[in-house]
């Protein structure tokens, strides 16, 4: 592992285009970039944030893709991380026009041929609805939802490091480093094990991999602490809250650039990028020196995605009803079909029946569309750079559990791997989590360094997704990277 210095090239010394200087130069707007700017700029820095897209925001924006009056987010939605930050609970959100709208619960396992699995935010409500898997639930859920700050610590904080809360860790700890097909054996129900394993499917890795544990803790922990809310007119109003604040504290934002060499920047004392390793690679090849170049391209990708956004004519019309509860819901049948769906997808390959995220945040929004019409999303796991409409597939799934749907369509926006890339170059290939999550990508992203933010550069810093700890909207890559730029520049912190 190299620590934080390291021979590194200089900043090449005359820019002729360099007029100003600042403290700072964020490349890219997207929570992470904004929340490093904002940390810096809270300290008194001059900081100023460079976005290739027309608008803030990065996965965090809201567009009518469809229709007029419809509202969709090109891609986060559900907001359970962002609600747990501590990093955007330290902003004071609502003075910022940002209002988290929860859903009735936050998630729903939906089945073709039994009820659903409704996960409630309070705990001992869906321990009851367990069954015999109740007790054994609220057990292993209990400490996590009991200690949120050493809960928040252990998957938000940074990995490497004396851990503050050791007692909490290790007990979390050793449930979180299983494989979520180990953890889903201890319950009995086949709908129970069913949830462990789509709430482990965000991690979009394989159930059969060591820490997928971590994602279905993570996931329901959040639930059941803070909710899964979604911003009351879209995603956009957490991206423009940021922007906002970001502004009052003296930091500017240029819109519409993007950046492809350090060299085209303003001057600055760091430059921090809210960019893939790949790109940072490309961006910063004269800045850095060979062999962290070479590990930062070996970085690997995680699977692509395949999204279908709607305008309905009205709500999700789901087999069991107790789904509309439900903010977001999980279609992926028993466990075997959840696992084999991520199964197929690391390796390659496109599920025959997909595992899908479908979330309709205008039933509990009404901004979101015309009155009495819906918004949803629906995206499937598939593999990087995978380029078919599957439009066909992920339907038929959906009819299964809501016969009735595609009746309600009004209009479609289909986005594939590709269109996402175009979208944000950051989601190479589709991969929306910023990496591929394999073991040593979790606990050492992107590469091996003691502060995974700094690079050997002491003025280049990473602070996208793809630094611990990892994908969604929370900005803790963001503040943990401005976190190391100050230490670099007043070592005294
Ligand atoms: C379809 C989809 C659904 C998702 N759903 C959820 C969800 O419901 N909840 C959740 O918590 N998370 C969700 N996520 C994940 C979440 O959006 C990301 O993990 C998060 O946005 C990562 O933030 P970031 O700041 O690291 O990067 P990004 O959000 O990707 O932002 C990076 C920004 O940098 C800009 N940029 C990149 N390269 C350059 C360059 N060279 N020059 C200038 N600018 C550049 C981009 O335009 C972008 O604005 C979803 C993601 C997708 C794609």
């Amino acid at each position: 592992m190299s620590g934080d210095g390291g021979t590194a090239p200089p900043l090449r010394a005359a820019h002729p285009r360099r007029a100003s200087r600042h403290d700072a130069v964020v490349v890219g707007a997207g929570p992470n970039g904004l929340a490093a700017a904002i940390t810096l700029a809270k300290e008194g820095l001059d900081v100023h944030v460079v976005e290739a897209s027309d608008t803030v925001g990065g996965g965090c924006r809201t567009t009518e893709l469809t229709l007029p009056g419809f509202r969709h987010d090109v891609c986060s939605t559900v907001h359970g991380m962002a609600a747990f930050s501590p990093f955007m609970g330290s902003l004071g959100l609502p003075a910022l026009g940002v209002e988290w709208v929860h859903p009735d619960a936050p998630l729903a396992h939906a089945f073709p041929d039994r009820p659903a699995v409704v996960v409630e935010r309070d705990l001992a409500a869906t321990a009851a609805g367990l069954g015999d898997d109740g007790r054994r639930y609220a057990r292993v859920l209990g400490p996590i939802v009991h200690s949120r700050e050493a809960f928040a610590d252990s998957v938000l904080g940074q990995i490497v490091r004396v851990p503050p809360h050791p007692v909490f860790l290790a007990g979390f700890g050793s449930l979180a480093a299983l494989p979520a097909s180990v953890l889903a054996r201890l319950f009995a129900a086949p709908p129970t094990r069913a949830l462990i394993a789509s709430a482990a499917a965000h991690s979009t890795a394989a159930l059969s991999q060591p820490f997928t544990g971590a994602a279905a803790l993570m996931m329901l922990g959040t639930a059941h602490q803070v909710g899964w809310p979604v911003a009351r007119g879209g995603s956009q109003a957490l991206a423009d809250g940021l922007a906002a604040r970001l502004r009052d504290l003296g930091g500017t934002i240029e819109t519409g650039r993007m950046v492809r060499r350090l060299a085209d920047l303003p001057d600055a004392r760091a430059y921090l990028l809210d960019v893939s390793p790949w790109q940072l690679a490309r961006i910063c090849s004269g800045d850095l020196p060979g062999d962290y170049l070479r590990s930062l391209r070996r970085y690997r990708r995680g699977p692509g995605i395949f999204k279908l956004d709607y305008a309905l004519s009205g709500p999700i019309p789901w087999r069991d009803p107790a789904c509309l509860r439900a903010g977001t819901v999980h279609v992926g049948g028993p466990f075997a079909e959840v696992a084999a769906s991520e199964a197929a997808v690391a390796a390659g390959r496109l599920p025959e029946r997909p595992f899908l995220i479908v979330v309709q945040p205008s039933l509990f929004d009404p901004t979101r569309a015309p009155e009495g019409r819906h918004v949803a999303w629906v995206y499937g796991h598939v593999p990087n750079g995978f380029n078919l409409d599957i439009t066909e597939r992920i339907e038929a799934r959906l009819e299964e559990h809501a016969p009735g749907f595609r009746d309600l369509v009004l209009a479609r926006h289909v986005t594939s791997s590709a269109d996402i890339e175009r979208y944000n170059p950051n989601c190479a290939g589709g991969d929306i989590a910023g990496g591929r999550n394999s073991v040593m990508q979790i606990i050492f992203r992107p590469v091996p360094r003691l502060s995974p933010y700094t690079t050997p550069n002491p003025r280049i810093f990473l602070c996208s997704s793809s630094t611990p700890p990892g994908g969604g909207v929370h900005g803790m890559c963001g503040y943990h990277a401005a976190k190391a730029v100050l230490r670099r520049l007043s070592p005294a912190r």
